[in-house]
């Protein structure tokens, strides 16, 4: 089955994008999403991040407190690769569930660390959302109403832009209105049909 992998950095249009994939009929498996779905209440993750790091790190009913675990592993790099090793084979094992389960010609893994977290494994071809940074900027702070300072320091955390670009098969500059993006995605949207159908 032929597996695309999309990524992109911060507010260059990867939601927009798979969005209209999806209305093309495609099935697209979301890494964020399954990275949520193993540290669900009844997951082994959760209780062995609970053993980890302590139960501080549950909220009162039950569910993961991100925002201090997030605190708690940021500049310990011990404790980050220590919770990497317990999420990320699980992540793994639930994308590709998600991705055999997938029914459509082919299917688009969206990742926004799909280069950094060898997601990219699960793909044949990659495409890139790619967006020129101020105007990621200023998406993603009309977006989330985030300061210019925390886009910057994402933005900087991120894989730059070049090497995206030179790692991506396929991609898209998303600097236009959104229907010249749904214009140019429908177009590779039929060069993915062939290669599933050759597949
Ligand atoms: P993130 O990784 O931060 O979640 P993303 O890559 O999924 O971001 P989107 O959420 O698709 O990006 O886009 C960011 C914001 O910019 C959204 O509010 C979206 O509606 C808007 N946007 C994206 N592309 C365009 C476009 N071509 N024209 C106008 N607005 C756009």
């Amino acid at each position: 089955m032929l597996v695309i992998g999309l990524t992109g950095g911060i507010g260059s249009g990867k939601t927009m994008a798979t969005d209209h994939f999806a209305r093309l009929g495609i099935t697209i498996v979301d890494a964020d999403l399954a990275a949520r779905v193993v540290v669900e209440p009844g997951q082994p993750a959760l209780a062995e991040i609970a053993d980890t790091f302590g139960a501080e790190m549950l909220l009162a009913d039950g569910r993961l407190d991100r925002a201090r675990l997030r605190q708690r592993v940021f500049s310990d790099t011990a404790a980050r690769q220590h919770l990497e090793a317990i999420t990320h084979p699980r992540i793994a094992a639930e994308i590709a569930r998600q991705l055999a389960a997938s029914k459509s010609p082919y299917t688009i893994l969206v990742s926004p660390l799909l280069f950094e977290s060898g997601q990219a494994r699960f793909a044949q071809r990659t495409l890139l959302i790619d967006a020129d940074p101020a105007q990621q900027r200023t998406r993603a702070a009309a977006r989330d109403n985030t300061s210019p300072e925390q886009i910057d320091a994402i933005m900087a955390a991120q894989m730059s832009r070049e090497e995206r670009r030179q790692r991506a098969d396929d991609i898209l500059l998303n600097d236009g209105e959104p229907g010249h993006l749904y214009a140019a995605i429908e177009t590779l949207h039929g060069r993915y049909l062939e290669l599933a159908r050759g597949q």
